[in-house]
């Protein structure tokens, strides 16, 4: 297999939120030197990397199998340093945008076998949270908005929804929890002051970064052998007696490992060790930032506490925008359970995500910002700009927010003007996403390499995909069971037809 560099991690990546406060594993390394053997190899220490390896070392540790697999996991920067420890904190079934599209194409089935997985991965990882006793500020959402603030997206919304309400027998009871409502008064309802409508449906948000950590020390003292800043360069089948079993030789700057079994959490870096994965799955970037309630200025009164962000309708937001000459875009937002109320924020896309120079009259092809890019040491200029300027109408939160949701009275009680609160962008980050051309993850036995798997291409979306994408890979790697037994949706199955892509879901008219 050849190695393709240019997709590795690179250096210096910039500094997330998230990871401001670095957990005592961040730098880990289980052992001194790199083993040179072991049983099953995963690549990847993001979440769906270490929740791959804490369903491993579970399923191994309550097996009366002698001896133990040994299990290994290289990553080439810090544990969560990837797209995991750069995201928005949301852990959001899409019941309402993705269903419609994977409707269309692969029927009802299909469609609600999607967004049921993505449902029950907020039971799963609250039962897991609960059970693990995991310190990550997990919170389910009970009314998550998807706040649509144009007539076009509304209209388009509303028809994926009556599309979706078609087939009741497959979701009508994923969509019961799904309310719908428009009107004058969408503002009011919602606080987000160009409002046409939207939907409430229950979700849940978590510090990522927390989560994986704790996961992490977890399989750790199952017996994970943890190996960080051991970028893997290539993989190569060797030639075994009896030449049917299949052996690998893992090649990194610190020498090299062979192992029977390779799991590949590689995620939008896959098609560095895998080309053929190169046109199936793109890295590109995104941007996200937090904010804070900005200091007191020096000569203030002494307020009675910190300062602190006012509470938003809902914790957890969608936000589906638009430049004014009609180029969508979205942003995701929660509300952090800290004292100060925080906010991460992310995506912008309508400030830079459209190719073409001529029929923008916003112009420039910024394509070459986020397409196809491992670069997350540098930012997007216009996503950043987005956020982080203060206009004549104030930061972003007040242009979002206020001031029509000052004249309401919420539903908790409080009345808020965004206008005159005082917030500040203290942190800015970028992070890669590996989009998929045809919107879905690839999951499973990578195609004509026996005993090499991959979970990868999780666009912005991986959280209520990953946990139990991982669970059922580990049903095939240690329980033996084929893909179609683990009750994964048939659709994220990796083929030889999926890598060469009939959609184009990153460029095109898709999603
Ligand atoms: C700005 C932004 C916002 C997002 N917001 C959300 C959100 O709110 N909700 C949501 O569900 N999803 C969101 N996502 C997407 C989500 O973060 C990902 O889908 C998820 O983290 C995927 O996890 P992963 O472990 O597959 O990938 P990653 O976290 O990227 O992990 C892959 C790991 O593999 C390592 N690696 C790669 N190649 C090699 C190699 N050759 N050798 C060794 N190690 C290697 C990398 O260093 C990395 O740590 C967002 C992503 C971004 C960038």
């Amino acid at each position: 297999m050849s190695q393709r560099p240019n997709h590795l991690p690179v250096p210096n990546p910039t500094p997330s939120y998230w990871r401001s406060q670095p957990d005592e594993l961040d730098n880990h390394q289980t052992v001194p030197e790199l083993p040179s053997q072991c049983d099953i190899l995963i690549v990847g220490g993001g979440y769906v990397g270490v929740s791959t390896a804490y369903h491993l070392l579970k399923a191994i540790s309550s097996s009366s199998s002698s001896p133990k697999p040994r299990v290994v996991l290289l990553e080439a920067r810090n544990t969560s340093s990837g797209a995991t420890g750069r995201n928005g904190g949301h852990l959001r079934p899409d019941l309402t945008s993705a269903p419609a599209q994977l409707l269309e194409r692969y029927g009802p089935e299909a469609a609600s076998a999607v967004a049921q997985f993505e449902v029950d991965h907020m039971d799963a990882i609250a039962q897991l949270v609960r059970e693990e006793q995991i310190d990550c500020d997990f919170t389910i959402e009970p009314a998550g908005l998807e706040v649509f603030t144009t007539k076009e997206q509304l209209a388009a919304g509303k028809k994926r929804f009556a599309q979706l309400r078609a087939h009741p027998a497959s979701f009508g009871t994923l969509l019961d929890g799904v309310r719908f409502y428009e009107g004058d008064d969408a503002p009011a309802h919602t606080g987000v002051r160009d409002a046409k409508g939207y939907f409430v449906s229950r979700v849940a948000h978590l510090s990522p970064y927390k989560f994986t950590l704790a996961l992490l020390s977890r399989a750790l003292e199952l017996g994970l052998v943890l190996k960080t800043h051991t970028p893997v360069l290539s993989i190569a089948k060797q030639a075994t007696n009896p030449p049917s079993q299949h052996q690998y030789l893992i090649t990194t700057p610190h020498g090299t490992l062979t192992t029977t079994q390779l799991i590949l959490a590689t995620n939008a870096y896959t098609s560095a060790l895998l080309p053929e994965y190169s046109a199936a799955i793109i890295p590109c970037r995104g941007l996200a930032c937090h904010i804070s309630p900005a200091p007191p200025a020096p000569a203030a009164t002494p307020s009675s506490g910190p300062p602190q962000l006012p509470q938003l309708r809902s914790t957890s937001l969608c936000l589906r925008v638009a430049t004014p000459s009609g180029i969508p875009g979205y942003h995701y937002l929660i509300q952090r359970p800290d004292a100060e109320r925080s906010i991460v924020v992310g995506g912008a896309h309508h400030t830079y995500k459209f190719a073409t120079t001529n029929t923008n009259p916003e112009g420039g092809d910024q394509r070459g910002v986020w397409y196809n890019t491992v670069d997350d040491a540098s930012f997007i200029e216009r996503a950043r700009a987005f956020y982080c300027n203060e206009s004549e109408d104030g930061g972003f939160m007040a242009r979002t927010f206020g001031p029509s949701s000052s004249s309401v009275s919420t539903e908790k009680g409080i009345v808020t003007d965004w206008a005159t609160v005082q917030t500040q962008v203290d942190h800015v980050w970028t992070g890669i996403m590996g989009y998929s051309a045809d919107s879905l993850p690839h999951i499973g036995e990578v195609p004509g390499r026996e005993g090499v798997f991959v979970l990868a291409g999780f666009h912005g979306h991986g959280m209520p995909v990953g946990y139990l994408a991982a669970k059922g890979v580990v049903e095939m790697v240690v329980g033996g069971k084929v893909y179609e037994e683990t009750g994964l949706p048939g659709v994220y199955k990796t083929t030889g037809e999926r890598l060469k892509p009939v959609w184009d879901d990153i460029l095109g008219d898709g999603k």
